[in-house]
């Protein structure tokens, strides 16, 4: 109290003002903190606990930490410790040590996976930095509360230790969770130019948590925002895909809108945001996924992915049969270009652009639904998030209602019921989608001859 009093006279600021490595905790008891020890993870507490049995420190960290202060179960639980990648390594049965950039510590139990993290030191002015100064590599090892300053936001640098029940916040982490903000640890316009993904991140947590953020925390964003187009684009994937499987995609899309990141930022938020014809979709596709993430089911990058982009493929697949080319050929040509504009930028993974290009292509066999064309579907191997993206389509209004529920009769139907949906005439569909388009005879290549 006397220290604060006098930190107030002489003007001192903070440590998550000033940036500086404060050395000095807050530390909380079980009963300032409210922790419900039902909420942690055994296997968090088995790895803490081991540690601590060969002395070395060992702490739950970051989101963990946030969550259970928050009355939250995290999803997963990351572990801070003073011992090196090395040590960690030697004391689990399945430890697998990963990463260049930065050395983590994968530690398994069943199909439950730990990180386990080195603390790191102080930013190294020396550190290696593009022109823009974002940190290439720095790998230092340090103290606990250097690792805390490294951290990015002031609720997301808190350490639990399971074992004596207590809480230690260096940089009043606590104190924000209670005021519900958001801030960063620093000078915002140094930690954003170290690493401009924390800018997704404070739209991320905004959004999920709910918090208000911080003024000087925020105000640097609308004109720092040009630098995540230096981000590597595997980072800037993995950080959307975290924001958009967070439960609380739409109000992430709405925030980043709000804070002017979405604009040219990357061609698929300019996409997503910008396409009026596709609100709708991904309005409903986003919802969703929401709803699934909070019910606890899992969500597949690739349906995400391939809703989110629909729309801009339908337009080149129109675009592609007004030409005059045939309507699945057509549609692989348009799946190409929408894909390869986001490979680049985005880096969307081998494996997850290819199977997005099967939920789309198993779009028009859908309308096929006569002879032996229906039983072949059934046993596509992607069948049911083909049928998820159909129904989709249907509750968006761009196909007729009526298809999804021959497929819904005919993939839950018995022998007897699936001949019956195909001997019955489909009736006729005004939707526009739906509507056969005779292909004009096929001028070859022509598209491609003219560009
Ligand atoms: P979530 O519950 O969404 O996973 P999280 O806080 O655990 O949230 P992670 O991306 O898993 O987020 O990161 C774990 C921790 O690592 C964070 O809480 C933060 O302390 C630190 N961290 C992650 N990314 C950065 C970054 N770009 N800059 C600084 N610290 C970071
Ligand atoms: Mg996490």
């Amino acid at each position: 109290m006397i220290k604060k009093f006098i930190r107030k006279i002489l003007g001192v600021k903070n440590s998550a003002e000033s940036g500086k490595a404060n050395p000095k905790p807050s530390v909380l008891t079980a009963k300032e903190h409210g922790i419900n020890p039902k909420l942690v993870s055994a296997n968090a507490i088995r790895v803490t606990q081991t540690l601590q049995e060969n002395g070395f420190k060992a702490f739950i960290v970051g989101g963990a930490v946030r969550d259970l202060l928050t009355g939250v179960k995290p999803k997963d639980f990351d572990i801070a410790t003073n011992a090196t990648p090395e040590q960690v390594k030697r004391l689990f049965r399945r430890a697998f040590i990963i990463g260049r950039r930065f050395q983590i510590v994968h530690v398994m139990f069943g199909q439950d996976l730990l990180e386990v993290t080195t603390f790191r030191g102080p930013s190294n002015d020396a550190a290696p930095k593009d022109e823009h100064g974002r940190v290439l590599r720095d790998n230092t090892f340090g103290e606990q509360h250097e690792d805390a300053a490294r951290r990015d936001f002031t609720i997301n640098a808190m350490y639990y230790d399971p074992a004596s029940q207590t809480v230690f916040d260096y940089h009043g982490g606590i104190k924000d969770i209670r005021k519900k903000t958001l801030r960063i640890i620093g000078v915002p316009e140094a930690r954003y130019r170290e690493d401009p993904v924390r800018m997704l991140r404070v739209v991320r947590f905004a959004a999920k948590l709910q918090f208000e953020i911080d003024a000087a925390t925020r105000a640097p964003i609308a004109v720092m925002a040009p630098l995540i187009n230096n981000v590597p684009a595997a980072r800037v994937f993995d950080e959307m895909l975290k924001l958009l499987t967070s439960g609380h995609a739409m109000a992430c899309l709405q925030q980043l809108r709000k804070e002017g990141l979405h604009h040219g930022l990357m061609p698929l938020l300019d996409v997503v945001m910008e396409q009026p014809l596709g609100e709708k979709f991904v309005t409903l596709s986003l919802a969703n996924t929401d709803e699934r993430v909070q019910q606890g089911k899992p969500v597949s990058p690739s349906f995400l992915f391939a809703s989110l982009l629909w729309h801009q493929v339908l337009e080149k697949w129109d675009a592609y049969k007004a030409a005059g080319e045939f309507p699945i050929p057509a549609l692989h040509l348009a799946a190409d270009d929408v894909l390869n504009a986001q490979t680049d930028a985005l880096a969307i993974q081998r494996k997850i652009g290819a199977d997005m290009r099967d939920i789309w292509a198993m779009q028009p066999r859908f309308e096929k639904r006569v002879g032996k064309t229906p039983h072949k579907m059934l046993e596509h191997q992607r069948l049911r998030a083909g049928y998820d993206f159909l129904l989709l389509r249907c509750a968006s209004g761009e196909i007729d209602a009526e298809i999804g529920e021959w497929w819904t009769g005919f993939i839950n139907g018995d022998a007897e019921q699936r001949e019956k949906l195909i001997n019955t005439k489909p009736k006729a569909s005004g939707a526009p989608a739906a509507k056969k388009r005779k292909p004009r005879r096929r001028a070859p290549n022509k598209a491609k001859a003219e560009e």
